[in-house]
């Protein structure tokens, strides 16, 4: 099925809500990254939350989220263009590790909880706006959920999963943001603090072949959904972007390329895609630049 996303509103309890399922796309990062299960789960939830949080940019800004916790799976990088489409990597993707006593996938373990969460929006002016909280826990959700209380003033509700099978393929993976409006009142908090009590994992009920509509219609039977939006890993890079990254290393280091390699290979970090440039390539770019 499809990876999407749904924004909604519920008026009866005064908050706006979003919902995805980024199986697929998780499944593309997982093959091109080589994720194993808990870097795999460790990006899965961080690309959804970004997800979801680019549908609440009305401009479609560009927006990149940094997560360094210390952990050994290093920092992590999704960047997207607010349009659905998505990129990103973990520094180490060989990291797995799971919860002795549940046998659940340890992510607050792989990413460390001693670093920070940093939000950076391109909303096309001077200066962007950067916003960096601590981490809570490196779980992510409540990462996301501290920084949205702390650096955008919204109590909001995120719950972020992904279930891995026996050979590391991805089985489901997604989420929902519940974000609390100005009107709320103690009544809409305590029923969204009872609804979430024994609410299922998104990751079971996305496996169970719940959409995102359905996951909003059991937390609220009134939710009106508005937009909805598809959803892909898709990275951007070109070797002529590469190129324009090659020459910002400077003259003598490509000429030292040209010399003892004869030529070299740039991988681009968001995708693992692999460009190749030759001796002559090289020179080319050499005479650009002078
Ligand atoms: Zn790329």
């Amino acid at each position: 099925m499809k990876d999407y996303l749904v924004r909604g509103i519920v008026e009866s309890k005064n908050c706006r809500v979003f919902a995805c399922q980024t199986t697929e796309l998780l499944e593309v990062a997982r093959k091109k990254h080589g994720l194993w299960p808990t870097a795999s789960a460790a990006l899965g939830r961080m690309m959804s939350a970004t997800l979801m949080m680019g549908a609440m940019n009305k401009n479609h800004e560009k927006m990149t989220i940094t997560i360094n916790g210390g952990g050994p799976i290093g920092s992590m990088i999704a960047s997207t263009n607010s349009d659905g489409k998505i990129k990103a990597f973990v520094a180490n993707p060989e990291v797995h590790y799971t919860y002795n006593d549940t046998g659940k996938l340890a992510v607050g373990v792989a990413v460390g909880k001693e670093g920070t969460l940093q939000v950076i929006k391109d909303m096309g002016l001077k200066e962007p706006f950067v916003g960096t909280v601590p981490l809570k826990s490196g779980e992510i959700g409540d990462d996301f959920s501290y920084y949205f209380m702390v650096s955008e003033q919204i109590p909001s509700v995120v719950s972020l999963g992904v279930l891995v099978n026996d050979t590391n393929e991805i089985l489901s993976s997604g989420g929902f943001i519940i974000q609390l409006l100005p009107d709320a009142s103690e009544e809409d908090i305590e029923y969204i603090e009872n609804k979430m009590k024994d609410f299922p994992a998104v990751s079971s009920l996305i496996h169970e072949g719940k959409t995102p509509e359905d996951i909003l219609k059991m937390l609220f039977d009134d939710v009106d959904i508005l937009e909805s939006q598809d959803l892909a890993f898709e990275c951007d890079c070109s070797k002529d972007k590469m190129s324009g990254a090659l020459m910002t290393v400077g003259k003598d280091e490509i000429q030292a390329m040209i010399d003892e390699d004869h030529g070299c290979e740039m991988r681009c970090h968001f995708c693992n895609t692999a460009y190749q440039f030759s001796e002559d390539e090289l020179k080319e770019l050499l005479k650009q630049m002078k």
